[in-house]
């Protein structure tokens, strides 16, 4: 047992999908971060009471098929957020911002895996619809 090359560990695949199945976005390994978010803005882009989002690193990214629309909005700091859908059905798969050029940001629904990992914090919880508790361990900042 002298092999120790670890390039030969196989990164787990996830394949994340619009509504209609027309765009799909495959990605190696596991997220960097997960996180909720309930500021207006991810309200309205998702049609949900927040948004619950993966970010990995840009070079996770195996595969993106299918046809997508972009749209671009300004920050609170003044810097772009870009929204991909899909023009057909209209879903939201991936976000990506000037702050994070290295990083691709996807919509955690769209994996369909109910054993996600869960957000480690939900952003602008003062926005939050009373209805839903949070479990134990996600932050507040
Ligand atoms: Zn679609
Ligand atoms: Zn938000």
């Amino acid at each position: 047992m002298t092999k120790t090359n670890t390039t030969t560990r196989t990164a787990r695949t996830r394949t994340a999908s619009c509504a209609c199945g027309g765009l799909k976005l495959t990605l190696a390994g596991e997220p960097t971060s997960v996180y909720a978010c309930a500021c207006q803005e991810c309200q309205r882009a998702t049609g949900s009471a927040f948004a619950y989002r993966a970010k990995y690193p840009k070079t996770a990214i195996m595969d993106v098929t299918g046809e997508r629309r972009s749209w671009r909005r300004g920050s609170d700091a003044g810097r772009w957020i870009e929204q991909t859908f899909c023009p057909t059905c209209g879903t939201l798969l991936f976000m990506e911002a000037e702050v994070i050029p290295n990083d691709i940001v996807v919509s955690v629904g769209c994996f369909t895996d109910s054993d996600f990992a869960p957000p480690a914090a939900l952003f602008w919880s003062g926005r939050r619809h009373g209805w839903y508790q949070l479990a134990d361990g996600i932050a507040t900042p």
